[in-house]
């Protein structure tokens, strides 16, 4: 015997009964079936939307009504056309006489001037019994016998009309006196059973997975199937939280601490039962008939430890009681619990504390009206004799819980993790709780923001991944060269669980966004047709309001304005990477202040591509630094166009024409002034320096002057070009006058131990590892304490676009290092 349930979604119309059918008659080729029934999607809330609306203004919604009895007239009237057997009338007689019942039902509701429980159940079961006629009648039609069972007469329940338990020993003795053949398929009503005066009750909202739990029992089946929307139990609400996956297996345990929390998918009342017969249960998807769902065991087999889930409790409301004497501590809790078990509340995280003298828990705002009144009253007795110092009340908390067995393994791992995540919403813990049973971590939390502060505890913990949100501004050759590279590298990293998100793209006058990714396929005509202005304070909020976990700021301008701002982009949680000098090279208490800031702020601030571009400089040497390595001296061709231009002066070739040439294969600045000016270089060695610790300015660097004065002035590129011939033969004086020696002349940076810096032409003979170094190449010695009397060498080319993105596409690989 195999036991299946479908929820009110896999009924919810006429194509749905006619696919829960054919799903049943699969199955029956290989087992008798036992299927409960719950009311098609929504009409149990609507029968309970009558008596409340009722209870509420005294006048019955005829409307809601008629609105039910139209639709089940129409649910048949589908069937019909695709079954034309479908026995349409005596079905129409059933539903008729049903809605008869229940017209007066709603009278005597009036007469009496309120709803008693009893005809509340009578009420909100109706759905049940339709959905049950119905399907009875579509497997008939399709030449099956079926057996009704009355859950009324088989499941012996406790008095209580709404909430019932059900006696399963005793239902299980009256199963065992029914005749029921072996061919016949077996159908129940869900959500309902029968008190001892052969009353209807019904199990609580959602209570058909209990009657499904039941009938498994009964029955003795082997499985029970609860057969639902969605592909079986996630690792959080699918609905919220996208990245949310299916478990294939999970212990009762765990499901039974996942519903308690909060999960929605299987009712907490029917998992304790089939764990004590051991009856496993598998979550299926109507909608997806082949996926194999999750199976709850228990033991499973696979990956027993893994956490499982992350729940959330929203509307929560903390009672927390402080006596005065710590022996009634027991006695208070005792009447709590016992009023709040007889009302069915929900209690969360109780907490009892004999040293503070206080009992605490949560309850679900929608449970409960005025609880603290209410426990107010319960204690009048202790309140009266100066027992009790306080009943304090705080609301709108939210609990989240992480489910999973031996949860106590990872705690410090998860904590660690929760933190991090909640520290991006400005979120503080209200409370840390742990279950008794090792097998939940709950946290409290006041928030807003709770499906946000989910979604990242969720990515986080149970997917692994972390995500790197970018804010790129600056998209000329280097940003748009570093979009192209996040876009061919973003699968490969994935695979390693880093999610590499681009939210802004922006120049010095728009921008585009996106919450989540910006499609990098298209960005260039979605920014084409932007017309959002760019403001940096604009996209700075977006870090608090989204919580991005690994925002970072990636500055591939040349502009001082952004520099400026650095610090209040720290401030705002951002990290930077920066391929624009001008922070670094600014005044040293600017300079310090940023690094400073980002210290103070643990945001990571790098800058990797401000010496030799691509190549590996800055990181190796604060790796060598905090190894206790020092510098004695440097030198280097820091330059790809001087290193271009000087390399091509060995040739014979003017220096103007060098220009024109390095300029043409996109080595130089924009202007090429702006490298022979020296500028250029001098800021990379200023960065330098200061990474080794020197406190010096941009203005402590000797540069010796390449151009004469009067060139300070051209500030038009082709005028440029044209002063620069009158250089010409002053040059090829100097090359040729090194050429006697055996010398080339080089465009060289210089630091030496005691912090003086220089950029000046040398002349470098063939000893020296300059000497080879031209075509844009970069070569940078470090002589220290541990590389010597060999120096540290590293060179490449050090410009270029493509280099350039590459090094600050290793930055961000540092951002979460
Ligand atoms: N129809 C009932 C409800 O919605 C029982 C169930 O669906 O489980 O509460
Ligand atoms: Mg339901």
């Amino acid at each position: 015997m195999k036991t299946l349930k479908f929820g009110g979604t896999s009924l919810a119309n006429a194509n749905k009964f006619i696919q829960v059918s054919s799903i049943i008659l699969n199955q029956v080729k290989n087992d008798q079936i036992a299927v409960v029934l719950s009311a098609p999607a929504n009409i149990t809330n609507q029968l309970e939307k009558i008596i409340q609306k009722y209870t509420f203004n005294h006048i019955v919604p005829i409307e809601i009504f008629i609105n039910i009895k139209k639709f089940f007239l129409q649910l048949i009237d589908d069937i019909n056309i695709i079954h034309d057997k479908y026995p349409i009338n005596k079905i129409k007689k059933k539903i008729t006489l049903k809605f008869k019942q229940l017209n007066n039902l709603l009278d005597h509701i009036q007469t009496l001037n309120y709803c008693p429980d009893k005809i509340y159940a009578q009420i909100i079961s109706m759905g049940e019994i339709l959905s049950a006629y119905i399907m009875k009648a579509i497997l008939e039609t399709l030449g099956n016998k079926v057996t009704l069972l009355d859950p009324v007469k088989l499941l012996l329940a406790n008095n209580n009309y709404i909430n019932a338990v059900v006696d399963i020993h005793k239902s299980k003795k009256r199963f065992k006196k029914l005749k029921i053949y072996k061919q016949d398929i077996i159908i129940m009503p869900g959500f309902i059973a029968g008190n001892q005066f052969n009353e209807l009750v019904v199990l609580g909202r959602n209570g058909s997975d209990y009657s499904a739990t039941l009938l498994s029992i009964c029955t003795n089946s082997h499985i029970c199937e609860i057969w639902t929307d969605v592909n079986g139990i996630y690792t959080s609400d699918p609905n919220t939280i996208s990245t949310a996956r299916p478990l294939s297996e999970i212990t009762y345990q765990e499901a039974l601490e996942l519903a308690y929390l909060g999960a929605k998918v299987i009712h907490p009342a029917s998992i304790k039962p089939l764990q004590y017969y051991n009856i496993p249960c598998t979550i299926k998807n109507t909608n997806n008939c082949n996926h194999p769902g999750t199976l709850i065991t228990n033991q499973n087999k696979n990956n027993s430890d893994i956490i499982k889930g992350i729940t959330y409790l929203s509307n929560m409301i903390l009672i927390k009681i402080y006596s005065i004497k710590n022996i009634q501590i027991a006695n208070i809790s005792n009447k709590i619990l016992k009023y709040l078990s007889d009302k069915n509340i929900s209690v969360y995280l109780l907490h009892q504390s004999l040293s503070s003298n206080t009992i605490s828990f949560y309850v679900h705002k929608n449970n409960t009206l005025n609880i603290k009144k209410k426990i107010k009253k319960i204690l009048n007795k202790e309140i009266q004799k100066k027992l009790i110092e306080s009943i304090i009340e705080i609301k709108n908390l939210n609990i989240i819980s992480i489910v999973g067995n031996n949860i106590k393994k990872y705690n410090v791992k998860i904590i660690k993790k929760i933190c991090l995540s909640l520290e991006k919403f400005n979120n503080k813990i209200f409370e840390i709780s742990y279950n008794i049973s090792n097998i939940s971590l709950s946290i409290v939390l006041h928030t807003n923001n709770i499906i946000n502060i989910i979604k990242k505890i969720h990515d986080f913990i149970i997917n692994k991944t972390i995500p790197i949100n970018i804010f790129l501004i600056g998209i000329g050759g280097v940003g748009s060269e570093l979009l192209k590279i996040i876009l061919e590298q973003r699968d490969k990293l994935e695979k390693k669980f880093i999610q590499l998100n681009v939210n802004v793209i922006a120049n010095s006058t728009k921008y585009i966004t996106n919450k989540t990714n910006i499609n990098l396929n298209n960005w260039t005509h979605e920014f084409a047709v932007s017309k959002k202005n760019f403001y940096l304070k604009k996209i700075l909020i977006l870090v608090k309001k989204y919580g991005y976990l690994n925002p970072v700021l990636i500055d591939c301008t040349a502009s001082q304005d952004i520099a400026n701002e650095y610090n209040s982009i720290i401030k705002s949680g951002f990290n930077i990477i920066t391929a624009n000098k001008k922070s670094n090279s600014s005044l040293l208490l600017d300079y310090l202040s940023v690094h400073q800031i980002a210290n103070k702020y643990d945001k990571k601030f790098l800058y990797e591509t401000h010496v030799g571009a691509g190549l590996p400089i800055i990181d190796n040497l604060k790796n060598l630094i905090k190894s206790g390595d020092h510098l004695i001296k440097f030198q280097g061709i820091l330059s790809g166009s001087m290193s271009c231009i000087f390399g091509q002066l060995d040739d014979d070739i003017t220096i103007s024409d060098a220009t024109k040439q390095a300029q043409k294969l996109g080595f130089t600045e924009p202007n090429p002034k702006d490298d022979l000016s020296g500028i250029d270089v001098a800021r990379k060695l200023l960065i330098l320096a200061r990474e080794f610790g020197y406190s010096i300015e941009l203005t402590d660097i000797k540069i010796e002057k390449i151009l004469p004065k009067h060139f300070e002035t051209i500030n038009n590129k082709k005028k440029f070009l044209l002063q620069l011939k009158k250089l010409n033969n002053q040059f090829t004086e100097k090359v040729n006058y090194a050429k006697c020696k055996n010398k080339v002349l080089r465009y060289v940076g210089t630091i030496k131990g005691n912090g003086s810096c220089s950029v000046r032409i040398k002349e470098v003979d063939n000893n020296s590892p300059l000497y080879h170094i031209k075509n844009g190449e970069n070569i940078f010695v470090f002589y220290t304490k541990y590389y010597q009397p060999i120096p540290l060498i590293i060179r490449g080319y050090g410009a270029g676009n493509k280099v350039t993105a590459s090094g600050i596409f290793s930055d961000l690989l540092r951002i979460i290092l």
